[in-house]
């Protein structure tokens, strides 16, 4: 890439930790040839130390639309870049940060003044089938796991729609997925966009949302969103259990509230994509039920729920968050040379098991995974596409479609889980915990 189009100034999104050594590899790549390599996103915000000595010139904290004009300008300038607010970098070995540097006072942005994202400068722009566009950032819960922090602000509902219309427009764009974590943050805003998209596509486009499960209480909300063309809504549910959830911090621990207001997600007619963490750190020692009953209750959770498409991930203890530094604490972490930040992807143990053994804690998520993700979902693609003209006639399209569509995606997620299992070596990570937990 720096052959065909060579850059002066390199900027990487440091928000998922699991990609930060290979941003290491890559930041070291353009360093060494006296390129500016500039860093942004909750990790590098966090762990500015760690990431200014791994080839990074400057960390940008909070909203980096306002730094990156002022650090091209000086760079362009050929000025020093150090009186800049709310950056990070090192003076000698010694980290030096420029004011805003806490969640309370960082710099942000007017988001309804920023300009439209430009598709068009993506290098494989054409394979984008679904949109990503958003108009929120920040949450006002307070998830012990989660890294969005600070108070929600958000661009107005008519920017978004523009967003949308310069798609449509431009790109004959027809699917988007609607990043905000919380679309019902903005209750009013996000009735309003969704009522504009109503009236100018009817249900034509199609949208994913991500979303609370107590959201399905607002039937106007759901109404707006289903005339609009939302079809799958992303929700964390976390877990079945009490505990859990209270440890979590998720502000509701009731199954059956669980289910009923999964029943009014699928009575308006979405699909369900849940989200569950196995193995929650309890807050009190020996305050976890066993593994049996941990499986059975998130059997049951899922069986009673019956979502379209299932994630079943470890708790990932992020730099930031409440939960990180209650198992440091502790002491519970796995040093970063046993479990280093490319496995802190939900699909790894990062900390000691509560109940349960390294085994256990390690493969019951997956093993959750492969029940739902049948592997036989491809005979009944089979029969369901051979007896549709009857049963088009006996229950109509929609029925056909909804179980034809589940059976896809059911055995869609099976080959991607088998695929990813044969390219991971668990039992030499295994084998490195033992160690580990055996000094
Ligand atoms: S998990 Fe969702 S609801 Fe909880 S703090 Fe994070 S974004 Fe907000």
């Amino acid at each position: 890439m720096q052959k065909e189009r060579p850059a002066d100034v390199v900027g990487f999104y440091c928000g998922l930790t699991s990609t930060m050594e290979r941003i290491w590899q890559l930041a070291k790549f353009y360093y060494e040839r006296g390129i500016i390599t500039i860093a942004g996103g909750w990790h590098a915000h966090y762990c500015p130390e760690e990431t200014l000595n791994h080839h990074i010139d400057i960390v940008v904290h909070g909203d980096g639309e306002i730094a990156i004009q002022q650090i091209l300008t000086v760079f362009k300038d050929v000025k020093p870049f150090n009186n800049i607010a709310g950056i990070s970098f090192l003076d000698g070995t010694q980290v030096k940060t420029n004011s805003t540097n806490t969640i309370s006072n960082m710099l942000e942005v007017d988001l309804d003044d920023l300009p439209f994202s430009d598709f068009g400068l993506l290098k494989y722009i054409k394979e984008i089938k679904v949109y990503p566009i958003g108009r929120i950032r920040g949450c006002r819960m307070n998830c012990e796991f989660c890294s969005v922090k600070g108070k929600p602000r958000w661009a107005n509902s008519q920017r978004l729609f523009e967003t949308v219309n310069l798609l449509v427009e431009t790109r004959k764009a027809k699917s988007f997925f609607i990043v905000d974590d919380r679309l019902e943050e903005d209750r009013e805003g996000t009735i309003e966009f969704f009522r504009l998209i109503s009236e100018k596509y009817g249900n034509c486009l199609s949208f994913t949302v991500q979303s609370r499960l107590e959201a399905s209480k607002d039937d106007e909300l759901l109404d707006v969103m289903k005339a609009a063309g939302v079809g799958t809504v992303c929700i964390g549910y976390e877990s079945p259990d009490k505990l859990d959830l209270k440890a979590m911090r998720k502000g509701y621990h009731q199954l059956s509230d669980i289910i009923n207001w999964t029943e009014k997600w699928h009575q308006k007619g979405f699909r369900i994509h849940q989200m569950l963490i196995f193995g929650y750190p309890p807050k009190e020692k020996g305050e976890s039920s066993s593994v049996k009953k941990m499986i059975k209750s998130f059997k049951t959770l899922i069986r009673a729920t019956h979502p379209e498409s299932l994630q079943v991930l470890h708790a990932v203890p992020l730099v930031g968050t409440d939960l990180r530094q209650r198992l440091e604490k502790e002491r519970r972490l796995f040093p970063l040379e046993v479990v280093p930040w490319s496995k802190y992807d939900g699909n790894y143990i990062c900390f000691l098991p509560d109940n349960m053994t390294l085994e256990e804690a390690q493969e019951i998520p997956m093993m959750l995974m492969n029940r739902f993700y049948d592997p036989m979902g491809w005979s009944r693609i089979v029969l369901r596409t051979i007896v549709f003209p009857v049963d088009y006639i006996l229950r109509g399209w929609q029925k056909w479609h909804h179980g034809w569509y589940g059976d896809v995606v059911k055995y869609g997620g099976h080959l991607l889980i088998t695929r990813w299992q044969r390219r991971q070596k668990i039992p030499d990570f295994l084998e490195k915990l033992k160690q580990y937990e055996a000094r």
